[in-house]
């Protein structure tokens, strides 16, 4: 194992890291998986990270970078199946992750565990092989199911259950915000020395800020059109029905401006593409949960008055969200439930400020004051006052963009990384002698 002093098993059994972002169950845990999986082999950790194989065309094994694999294990049918359907897969997983190691002829240090249904894979092995398992919930159902607005979409008891058990089992919790950790110990019952506050991180090289005037022309934008720009999956957690409403009462107090909203985000059709001066429409969606929420926000901005101010572009790739996120004027995060807000980082990376509202974990993304605003929760009358001052003065504008970007540069990947390896270091020193001394790492034979 040259040069590595560590062989981490990463799990994230419903969503493969190296999946087009944007989609329906692709977005920032996807991110944090690949980027630690990059970050960590630096630092002398071996990385295989472990998903479950939802296409059949997809190779088995793949370089993330050097030092860290990602391995597709065989549980159930070949295909994408929703999260609930995968619960009945987990314990074929860990057995296949179990045949993976053992076939090289060894087993792993440590199990780093996201998302509830990796853990309850990750625990059976942990358990079986007397090693730690720290977990990182990225969301919690209790909380999902508290800020949704209707029965719709509601999380089961089944995982509200297996997440107090996680909680309870697991050796260490990563909590992105401190109001994650406090939802941990108070809902989950999680006790609090396990729990260790580590916040997403974002790369300053990818996303950095780029000449506004050509960033505008490539995507079509005029310079007296005021960009409020939304980046996320579509779902109704993310809120676009309380954006549309905030831009209503937006251009209700200010008929004078031009304001657009541009939403980048939702897999598309494969020969679907928006346009600069237009944006797409339902059926350019490529699954029925995201086609039914475009066309209830469409209804409701037709309704509301705004139907010409909302365009929807479909994800990009993450290489192009600079240019949005620098042709921009404010990031309008409507989001009931952030876990934390990779985007509203990536924006302040970019030098773009960012309003929401102050739910789960975004103020870990967003300083208000200082990269951008965070109002009350639903209070939109304040999103729409806050988004107008920004757009509305260009001096603020530009002080909370140079902060947003000198704060956002203080979350690089490295440290993040360093900071879950500190806690790991705690985790395996508090082994015994024996534990230590029968292991022969699952990464032995890998080449780095
Ligand atoms: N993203 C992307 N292309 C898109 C939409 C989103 O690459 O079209 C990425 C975005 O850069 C960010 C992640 O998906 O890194 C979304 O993370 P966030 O924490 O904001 O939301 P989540 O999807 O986890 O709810």
């Amino acid at each position: 194992m040259s040069g590595f002093w560590l062989c981490a098993a990463l799990v994230s059994m419903h969503t493969d890291p190296l999946d087009t972002l944007g989609g329906d169950v692709t977005g920032g845990m996807n991110v944090y998986i690949r980027e630690l999986a990059r970050a960590l082999p630096r630092q002398g950790v071996h990385v295989d990270v472990f998903t479950r194989a939802a296409d059949a065309d997809a190779p088995p094994a793949e370089d993330i970078a050097p030092g860290a694999r990602l391995i597709r294990i065989p549980a159930g049918p070949k295909k994408p199946l929703d999260k609930f359907s995968q619960a009945v897969f987990t314990e074929e997983f860990a057995a296949g992750i179990r045949e993976f190691a053992e076939a090289q002829g060894g087993r792993y240090d440590l199990f780093a565990t996201h998302y509830w249904l990796s853990a309850l894979a990750g625990e059976r092995l942990a358990k079986a092989w007397s090693v730690p398992m720290a977990h990182r919930f990225h969301t919690i159902a209790a909380q999902k199911n508290r800020a949704l607005p209707t029965g719709d979409g509601r999380e089961p008891d089944a995982r509200v259950l297996a997440e107090t058990g996680i909680a309870k089992k697991s050796d260490a919790l990563f909590a992105s915000s401190p109001a994650e950790a406090e939802l941990l110990s108070e809902k989950l019952g999680a006790p609090d020395s396990r729990i260790h506050v580590i916040p997403c991180g974002v790369d300053p090289e990818r996303f950095a800020p780029l000449p506004r005037d050509a960033a505008r022309a490539a995507l079509g934008l005029r310079e007296d059109d005021h960009v409020l720009l939304n980046v996320g999956r579509i779902e109704p957690i993310k809120g676009l029905d309380r954006l549309v409403c905030a831009l209503a009462l937006m251009k209700s107090k200010r008929p004078d401006l031009r304001l657009l909203v541009i939403h980048v985000g939702g897999a598309i059709r494969g020969s679907a593409q928006a346009s600069n001066g237009s944006g797409l429409s339902p059926e350019d969606f490529s699954s029925p949960a995201q086609r039914e929420e475009v066309r209830r926000i469409m209804k409701l901005a037709a309704e509301a008055g705004v139907a010409d101010n909302f365009r929807f572009m479909g994800a990009r790739p993450q290489s192009e969200l600079s240019s949005f996120y620098s042709a921009a004027d404010v990031l309008a995060i409507s989001s009931r439930y952030e876990s934390f807000g990779l985007v509203a980082l990536e924006a302040a990376a970019c030098a773009l400020p960012s309003v929401g509202f102050d739910v789960g974990g975004l103020s870990g993304s967003v300083e208000t004051g200082g990269s951008g605003f965070l109002v009350p929760d639903g209070d939109l009358e304040g999103f729409a006052e806050a988004a107008l001052q920004v757009l509305g003065d260009p001096d603020l504008r530009a002080r909370l963009g140079w902060r947003a970007r000198e704060r956002a540069k203080t979350f690089a990947w490295s440290a993040i990384a360093s900071k879950e390896i500190n806690v790991w270091k705690k985790l395996l020193e508090r082994q015994t002698g024996d534990q230590r001394k029968f292991r022969r790492p699952a990464c032995a034979g890998a080449s780095a």
